[in-house]
């Protein structure tokens, strides 16, 4: 089964995770852009990290056989930042327009403050002219209430909620995701969020449409693995195959796929592994063999 997991941080994750990830069936992955740890202190990191997202980061990704692709944005916390946070807002259009770039994210709220809510007004009105959908994060603290703020702005601007995906859903959140029209995403976390087997009692609670799994894993305390570990709990729960291939599959591939950037090969096959090959010059190896998969 193929497995597309839309939401990871793979800057932070090593080779070894690449390759076990492959080996699990992961076959795409987007990075949402998104905060450091620590608050940047000026827009040229901010623009480094975006030319990593759409460069180093996606080469070192077809290394391993997997394809990457990014989202880019101002995240919730630096939007509190008003050192940067305008100079982050003039450079989204050059990278919006990136040929590996299939939306706008992860926006969303955080603290709830108001410098918030308005650059996530600004940035859903930058999904709607570069005609892109949007992956919307959810806050940590308050989630109910901070989910129906982000409804109610996406309602009044009047994007369209079937190109806006809001994510990391838990069970009181799912009820009101689904209402909204838009899609749902689930970040399968180590003990907090959600995880695997109360992500398969949703999927047989609410079936398939419109809902997406993703490891949401980071730099913090969490599992690139998470998205294959619960389609194995899945099966065991006794949900049917092709369930499960839409939510880890199709559904993901469905929603970024309205960028028309969601380049996945004629039949979504992994990209061809030729470690030979370099990035400016570097390379993901360190001296050992590379491995170099036949042309077809
Ligand atoms: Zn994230």
């Amino acid at each position: 089964m193929k497995i597309f997991d839309h939401h990871i941080h793979m800057t932070s994750r090593t080779t070894d995770d690449y390759q076990a990830m492959a080996d699990a069936g992961i076959v795409a992955v987007i990075e949402p852009a998104f905060w450091m740890g620590q608050p940047r202190t000026h827009v040229g990191s901010y623009e480094d990290y975006f030319l990593s997202l759409v460069g180093w980061e996606r080469f070192r990704a077809k290394q391993f056989g997997i394809h990457h692709f990014c989202t880019i944005a101002l995240n919730p916390k630096e939007a509190n930042n008003p050192d940067i946070a305008e100079g982050v807002m003039e450079l989204l259009p050059i990278y919006l327009e990136k040929e590996s770039c299939v939306g706008v994210g992860e926006i969303g709220l955080d603290d709830q403050t108001e410098k918030e809510t308005d650059y996530f007004e600004a940035q859903i009105q930058l999904a709607i002219d570069y005609e892109l959908p949007v992956l919307i994060h959810t806050p940590h603290r308050d989630k109910m209430t901070g989910t129906q703020r982000i409804i109610d702005m996406v309602n009044a601007i009047g994007i369209e909620p079937g190109r806006v995906l809001i994510d990391h859903n838990n069970e009181e959140t799912l009820p009101l995701t689904l209402d909204s029209g838009c899609w749902a995403g689930h970040s399968v976390y180590p003990h907090t969020k959600m995880d695997e087997g109360r992500m398969a009692s949703l999927v047989k609670q609410y079936g398939t449409e419109r809902i997406t799994i993703n490891s949401a894993a980071d730099w913090g305390v969490s599992d690139p693995l998470k998205v294959p570990k619960t389609v194995q709990v899945m099966r065991e729960a006794g949900i049917a195959d092709s369930d499960i291939e839409t939510v880890v599959w199709h559904n993901p591939v469905f929603f970024f796929g309205q960028s028309g950037r969601l380049d996945l090969g004629e039949h979504g096959e992994r990209p061809r592994v030729d470690q030979s090959e370099l990035w400016e010059g570097n390379s993901v190896l360190r001296g050992q063999a590379p491995v170099v998969e036949p042309a077809e």
